[in-house]
């Protein structure tokens, strides 16, 4: 079968691999109907990923049809369509208990980063009946395929931001999942959300789309002053540091008010300062990233009831065999690429890519 590997520091690559076979009883193997390409895989093809392995399969966005199990595997068989969690997690230690899977004893980002993902025709998911999650007969594979990642990551995020209404929340990053971090935060009722990004279409998007009120670029205004005169002069209540890029940390912190949650996403390449001693007395809460996907039912069930849906984050679709023209479309955002989907199989598209 198909498949893309990380093959070493600032190289990934199409390949024939073997076929996934179960190793584990409460293995799964699914058939990859759609998968995406994530800015997480674009760290590990950097280097900056130092626990992904070499010549791992990459992809831990995907969703598709069960094609077999292992004798351990309890709530699914063959045949069901399931989205699949970034997390593979065991459901019983210490962590997963308390729902932080992504630290599970036995797991955590296992799936295109140590153990071979979906980017590729076939995967074998570890422990099932934990890792997916059924997709109602009235959802398609593409409006479940981000519940296991992006979206799980915004909704987690917009979680543990403990946003409360009428709130001015700041989201710093308008791509993947900052956008669903601001349909999640949404869901909360919080008065203003201000998106920033330096890529004005898509604020325009995220604008057009209802997931935030107000825009800005901080190559033409100051994100900070904007805060403050949208918040008599306070900061913002709650802040989502998504954007993981050269000052962004630093503005985190800044736009908050005094004893504001910042909520940090954002997979960073480099170590990042916190000056304490510019913030005594602020009282920030800093919560840091590395999602808990554990709400994936949760997150299905708002997209079955129209409360969150993802599809407009759609903008590419191309068979497996395009996606090192997608690693580059999406890395360098051209075209107006917010989510580059693979279609392994089934593609609703014959043959070429189409644009939206
Ligand atoms: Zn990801
Ligand atoms: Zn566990």
């Amino acid at each position: 079968m198909k498949a893309v590997i990380y093959e070493n520091k600032g190289s990934v690559r199409l390949v024939e691999k073997p076929m996934p076979t179960i190793l584990e009883p409460r293995d799964a193997i699914v058939k990859v109907m759609r998968a995406s390409i994530c800015s997480s895989d674009l760290h590990i093809r950097n280097g900056g990923v130092p626990r992904a392995k070499e010549g791992v399969v990459l992809g831990h966005e995907f969703a598709g049809e069960i094609v077999e199990t292992g004798v351990g595997v309890r709530k699914f068989s063959v045949g069901d369509r399931v989205a699949v969690n970034v997390e593979s997690f065991c459901g019983e230690c210490f962590f997963c208990r308390r729902g932080f899977v992504n630290n599970c004893i036995e797991g955590g980002w296992e799936l295109g980063c140590r153990i071979d993902g979906g980017q590729a025709e076939y995967v074998r998911v570890p422990t099932a009946d934990m890792s997916c999650t059924r997709i109602p007969d009235a959802i398609s594979y593409e409006q479940a395929l981000f519940v296991g990642d992006v979206l799980a990551t915004g909704y987690w995020a917009a979680g543990i931001g403990e946003i409360k209404p009428a709130d001015v929340v700041l989201v710093l990053g308008a791509g993947p999942t900052g956008l669903t971090t601001m349909m999640s935060a949404r869901l909360f009722g919080p008065a203003v959300i201000v998106a920033v990004d330096v890529n004005d279409a898509r604020l325009s998007l995220a604008k057009e789309w209802g997931l935030c009120d107000v825009t800005v670029n901080p190559n033409r205004e100051a994100v900070v002053e904007v805060v403050r005169a949208l918040t008599c002069g306070r900061g913002a209540d709650v802040v989502f540091e998504v954007a993981g890029s050269g000052n962004t940390f630093e503005l985190s912190w800044q736009a908050a008010r005094p004893n504001a949650i910042v909520v940090v996403v954002a997979l960073y390449e480099e170590a990042q300062t916190l000056p304490l001693n510019r913030m005594y007395g602020k009282n920030l809460t800093f919560k840091t990233g590395g999602v808990d996907a554990s709400k994936c039912s949760e997150i299905m069930r708002l997209i079955e009831a129209g409360r969150l849906d993802t599809n407009l984050m759609i903008t590419h679709r191309a068979p497996l065999n395009d996606i090192m023209q997608g690693y580059d479309i999406f890395a360098n955002q051209k075209d107006g690429c917010i989510k580059w989907v693979v279609t392994p199989f089934e593609p609703e598209q014959p043959v070429g890519i189409e644009q939206f």
